[in-house]
């Protein structure tokens, strides 16, 4: 294949060699283990001379194809498919990280995230300090000299602020700090933080990579001399993404870019929609000229992504009626769907949290957060109108 294709090309074009069968569609290759030629071949291969796959744990053809395409789009060298998107998390930080270290990250990040940097990593002496997201000129203050990682995610969930990711690859360079970003809101379709100098990129393609709401994944894309470390403990702790969920998620990488804009223009309409229904005080949307950060998401985001949160004047009784109204949406956790789903944070995912930290991440108790899907929008709208003329 010519090697100047476009990422969106390599996502569609970009499958394994074809086998003997001379099959079209990718073949799955559901198999823990492979065979060898000879005891010399099998040598060779376990000592790193002769290119081979051994076993699912370190690699597999289709979680190979995955992690190529997913590479070529976000620009990265190398790539580790996991088992889900927190695994990918962990395995960023854990590979990474030594006792004594210490680690500058954005608040707001993904609820499992925050229990890694305030539960878990302490247990083996590292530590962290919050800087805030739309704050670039206050981080370097937090970092320390033995700060090793600044970890962010942007846009946050579910405040959608975004991080500016040049400001925060000038830090990272200027300190020596390996710089890992949380696209999974985002997409590389929406922004490729490696433009901006990101040693790591970690996904939960559980959400608009499958798109679907089939099937758990996480992938970590970097540098080639960052992937060696992580690929290493991956290999040995063993969080491999099932080929299975590697096929579902590869075959969906064809049709990422078409959904993303479906889903980005559905979002955009639904955010200006939003902002005249008069239950509703305010709408946040990164690519709503009343968005705090629009410049910057102008500047760093090709559109506003899928994802719209609101606030509900009647708080917490208005955001259950909203929710208990729908026929066609959907109440649900998830996010990164075909099928737009509604969550209220306070009562869900952020509810165990105190008020007083709700409120410095910017979750008010009428908060709603929407993930849009590629249902026809006014079919969405008048099934919120349901729940919102009351
Ligand atoms: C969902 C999510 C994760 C975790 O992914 P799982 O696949 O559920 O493990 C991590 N980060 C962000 C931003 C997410 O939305």
């Amino acid at each position: 294949m010519p090697k100047s294709l476009q990422p969106q090309t390599r996502a569609i074009r970009g499958q394994m060699d074809q086998t003997d069968y001379r099959e079209h569609s990718t073949p799955l290759f559901l198999t823990s283990s492979f065979t060898f030629d000879s005891a010399e071949a099998m040598a060779e291969t376990f000592a790193g001379q002769r290119e081979g796959i051994i076993y699912s744990r370190y690699n597999n053809p289709s979680v190979d194809e995955l992690i190529r395409k997913a590479c070529a789009l976000e620009g990265t060298e190398a790539g580790f498919a996991t088992a889900s998107g927190m695994a990918a998390v962990f395995a960023s930080l854990a590979a990474l990280v030594e006792a004594g270290d210490h680690i500058v990250a954005t608040r707001a990040l993904f609820g499992s995230t925050h229990q890694l940097l305030t539960n878990v990593l302490p247990k083996w002496g590292v530590t962290f300090t919050y800087v805030e997201p739309d704050q670039p000129e206050s981080w370097a203050a937090a970092v320390r000299p033995n700060t090793k990682l600044f970890v962010t995610e942007t846009p946050s969930n579910p405040g959608l602020k975004l991080v500016d990711l040049a400001a925060a690859g000038k830090l990272c360079k200027e300190h020596g700090l390996l710089f890992i970003v949380d696209n999974c809101f985002a997409t590389p379709v929406l922004q490729r933080p490696a433009d901006f100098g990101a040693d790591l990129i970690t996904h939960s393609a559980t959400k608009w990579m499958d798109g679907q709401g089939r099937v758990l994944g996480g992938l970590l894309l970097g540098t080639q001399v960052v992937m060696d470390k992580v690929t290493t403990f991956c290999r040995h702790t063993g969080p491999a993404m099932s080929p299975f969920n590697a096929w579902v998620i590869s075959k969906s990488l064809e049709t990422l870019h078409l959904r993303m804009k479906a889903h980005c223009a559905a979002a955009l309409e639904m955010a200006e929609w939003l902002r005249k229904q008069a239950a509703i005080t305010q709408v946040h949307y990164p690519f709503l000229e009343s968005h705090a950060q629009y410049e910057l998401a102008r500047r760093q985001m090709t559109a506003g992504g899928g994802l719209v949160t609101f606030e509900l004047a009647g708080g917490i009784a208005a955001a259950q009626r909203l929710l208990n109204a729908l026929e066609v949406c959907t109440r649900s956790s998830n996010l990164g769907d075909t099928r737009t789903i509604l969550t209220h944070p306070a009562t869900t995912t952020h509810s165990k949290l105190s008020s007083e930290e709700r409120a410095s991440v910017g979750i008010s108790d009428g908060l709603i957060r929407m993930s849009v899907g590629l249902e026809a929008v006014v079919d969405i709208q008048e099934d919120l109108l349901r729940g919102l003329s009351y």
